[in-house]
Formats: C-alpha cells, sequence, structure tokens
C-alpha cells in the first residue's frame, strides 16, 4: 500500500509559508506501513487541483490532501476531491452545530461557505476538528485511492491527525498492529524550549513519535507507539518517556490528557496529608478556588489587611506566611502580595505591565522564604499565571522538589 500526500496553497507555491504539516504526516507513514512515491503541492485552482487528484486516484492507494478546507473562496479542496469521486458533500450535524452556535452566539452573519467547512464527502466519515470549525473527510474508495482531507492550519492538523487519524489508519491500513499513545505534561518550560531540547529525539524517533503541543501556560507531549500488542506499544512509549523525561523531567507534572495542574498539586496534597492556607491579595482567590476544600486549612483575606499596612515586598510576603501560619495553621502557607510599579496604570487596563507579585512560602517548621516575579502582560493575564505560580509552588513544595522561581 502507498499513500501520496497533496498540499494545498497558493502560498506554499509562493514560498510565502513552509509546508510543515507534508512531514508531519509523511513522518508517520512507515510506521503504518504505508509508503509513499509521490508528495506534491498544487496551487487554488480547481483545474490544477483536480488533475493532480485524478492522477494520485489513479496511482495511489492513499491520497492525502492537506488545507482549503476553510471558509474562503480559495478554498477548494473538498468541492475537488468531492467531484473526482463522483459524490456530493453531506452535513455533519455536529459541526454544522457547533458553526451556527458559535454565529449565533457571537452575532457574526454566518455565510454560505461557513457551512461548507462542517460537510464531509458522501458515504465517507466526518473527522472532528476540536480546535476550528473545518472538520477532515475520510472516504474509503472501491475504485481507485481512498481519500483523507486535513485542514490546513497547523494547530488543527496536528491534534486532529494525532487524536483521530492516526488510529483510523492504522486500523485500516496495518490492523495487525496496535497503537498507543502517552501524554507527558509539563509546566515551567516554554514550547519552543522544550522543543529545542527534545529535537535530537524529535528527529531520530520514527515508533514511537513525539509530537510537543503549547496550551495555555502549560506544554504537553504526546509519544505514540505502534506494536504487536497494546503492552509492547506502553513498553515503547515509556521507555521513550524516560529518555524524555532525562532531558526535561524538571518539569513534568503529570501524565494524561484530561489532567491538569490543579488536579495534580491537590493529589500532592492527599497523598502526603497537608493542610494549607492561602493569603491572597491579587488572584481574586484563583489559587484557592483550584484547592480541594478538604486540604485547605483556611482562605484568609489576611494580606490585603497587611498591605494597607506596609510596602509590600518580599520580606512582606514572606512575613506574612509566618503570621498565617500561626494565625490559621496549614502545612504550607502561600502568601500573594503585589506591588505596582506604576499606580498611575488602572488595574484594568489590558495593557498594564510591570507588576510586581510577591510569593511568601512557609512549610511546616522551615524558615519562611519568598521570591517575586514581574509580569508584562494584561493584567488579567497575569493573574493567570500568578495562579499557576502559586499552584505549582505548593506542589513542589508538598512532593519536597525544588521550586522553579522563574523570572
Ligand atoms: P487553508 O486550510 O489552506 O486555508 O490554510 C490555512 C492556513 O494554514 C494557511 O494560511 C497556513 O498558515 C496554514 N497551512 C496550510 N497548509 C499548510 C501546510 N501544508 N503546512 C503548514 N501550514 C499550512
Ligand atoms: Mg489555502
Amino acid at each position: 500500500m502507498d499513500a501520496e500526500i497533496i498540499s494545498v496553497g497558493t502560498e506554499l507555491l509562493l514560498g510565502q509559508i513552509t509546508d510543515t504539516n507534508r512531514p508531519y504526516i509523511a513522518k508517520h507513514l512507515s510506521g503504518l506501513g504505508l509508503a509513499s512515491y509521490h508528495q506534491s503541492i498544487v496551487g487554488d485552482n480547481y483545474q490544477r487541483m483536480y488533475d493532480e487528484m485524478a492522477q494520485a486516484n489513479s496511482r495511489s492507494d492513499l491520497v492525502i490532501l492537506i488545507g482549503g478546507l476553510g471558509p474562503t473562496e480559495d478554498d477548494l479542496t473538498k468541492q475537488v476531491a468531492a467531484d473526482v469521486l463522483g459524490k456530493s458533500l453531506v452535513d455533519n450535524d455536529q459541526a454544522m452545530a457547533k458553526v451556527e452556535n458559535w454565529h449565533r452566539d457571537t452575532g457574526v452573519t454566518m455565510v454560505p461557505s461557513n457551512r461548507l467547512q462542517a460537510q464531509y464527502i458522501e458515504g465517507g466519515q466526518p473527522i472532528k476538528n476540536d480546535v476550528g470549525f473545518a472538520i477532515g473527510s475520510y472516504y474509503q474508495n472501491e475504485n481507485g485511492a481512498d481519500f483523507l482531507l486535513l485542514p490546513g492550519p497547523p494547530w488543527e492538523l496536528e491534534p486532529m491527525f494525532d487524536k483521530y487519524v492516526l488510529p483510523l489508519l492504522q486500523s485500516v491500513y496495518s490492523p495487525e498492529q496496535v497503537m498507543s499513545s502517552l501524554v507527558l505534561r509539563y509546566y515551567g518550560i516554554g514550547e519552543s524550549r522544550l522543543e529545542t531540547e527534545l529535537r535530537p529525539l524529535i528527529d531520530t524517533q520514527t515508533n514511537p513519535t513525539i509530537a510537543t503541543y503549547a496550551k495555555k501556560h502549560e506544554v504537553t507531549v504526546r509519544l505514540t507507539a505502534q506494536a504487536a500488542t497494546k503492552q509492547d506499544a506502553d513498553a515503547l512509549n515509556e521507555a521513550l518517556a524516560e529518555q524524555v523525561n532525562a532531558i526535561v523531567g524538571d518539569y513534568l507534572y503529570g501524565y494524561g490528557d484530561a489532567n491538569s495542574l490543579a488536579a495534580m498539586t491537590n493529589h500532592a496534597l492527599t497523598e502526603h496529608n497537608l493542610t494549607v492556607s492561602v493569603a491572597d491579595a491579587y488572584t481574586n482567590g484563583a489559587i484557592a478556588d483550584q484547592l480541594d476544600p478538604a486540604q485547605l486549612r483556611q482562605d484568609l483575606d489576611l494580606a490585603a489587611t497587611i498591605m494597607g499596612e506596609q510596602v509590600p515586598n518580599a520580606e512582606a510576603a514572606a512575613d506574612l506566611a509566618e503570621t498565617l501560619q500561626v494565625a490559621a495553621g496549614g502545612d504550607i502557607v502561600l502568601t500573594v502580595l503585589p506591588s505596582i510599579n506604576n499606580p498611575e496604570v488602572s488595574m484594568t487596563d489590558t495593557n498594564f505591565t510591570n507588576e510586581l507579585v510577591h510569593i511568601g512560602l512557609k512549610y511546616k517548621d522551615n524558615d519562611a522564604q519568598s521570591f517575586t516575579r514581574t509580569l508584562g502582560r494584561a493584567h488579567r493575564e497575569n493573574i493567570d499565571t500568578i495562579s499557576f505560580v502559586g499552584l505549582d509552588t505548593i506542589r513542589r513544595t508538598a512532593l519536597n522538589l525544588p521550586l522553579l522561581n522563574r523570572k
């Protein structure tokens, strides 16, 4: 069996963007038992796309089309593929509802081409897009090549490919193999740095493959292995996870698609039977709200009171942690004290930059400590950042790990 990949887009021909999707998919093909003899780029032109697809249909077993599923006039891939296959396009109700609801909720006027994003090739199957509107499409062809259509934006294509397409291709083209994924979650390291650190592994690995994703305030890594049994595939993932964590393990906080830093912080607290007190004058309770009430000893407004009495600085944050432990208890005491460098700027100003936030920490009988974070984003985003910092500080303390104190 062989698979042919066609990237669609005039901007790719003009060199305005680099075709990263094609190699992303290509590197998985051999693992799926698929050879690849032809890969090409075609512009957004009906006739040239038609000719390219017709040729691929006659010489390959699977044709993978990338891009051109969007709502604009030059997005033709789906219509052309349907014409080559002699099929029409049909609605996917779930995807259509998503498009319609979004337009209703935002008040943005819906045009007919928006509906096209929720259609797939008749007789085939839709492929869910968790990130955007344009669904994928897979069609098994009795009289020619099977067709697979995927969206162009890499942040849509990559998760769709990993989550839905890989298992699908694997079940159709190499059913004797089992596929298994392991998701690793990291906090405190940016995606670009994580990817740079893992580059040598990413470049040489074919089974399992490694994919990195930037999420809000965290990065996940998905390892996907194929083997004769699930146990074998899992063992391959675990061996690679060890290599990955030998490099970036300081930032690893957990595993799994549905996990979160808050969940792992609470897990660490329960596991070690530790209580927490939080005095937080900055995040409107965002840190305490995410903690398991059973572990939360006190969430006092003390910080705000003390702020009125003294200049908020790192030392005050540490002192406050001492005071709060005496007043309220808690094995781990976290204090969050903001000081505003430029009081002229309103706290709700979206361009607010240069906020200082002092974090105080007291753990059992240890000396109180503190550190200061300088934040340069909009105030609302800074709050989000600090709630992650707070949770991670508590988690690391509970697990007796060194703090990150990343600036
Ligand atoms: P399209 O689905 O063709 O409208 O593409 C939407 C956007 O996705 C383009 O503007 C590019 O930024 C990106 N894109 C499309 N195809 C590719 C590709 N093969 N590799 C990387 N990015 C792509
Ligand atoms: Mg395009």
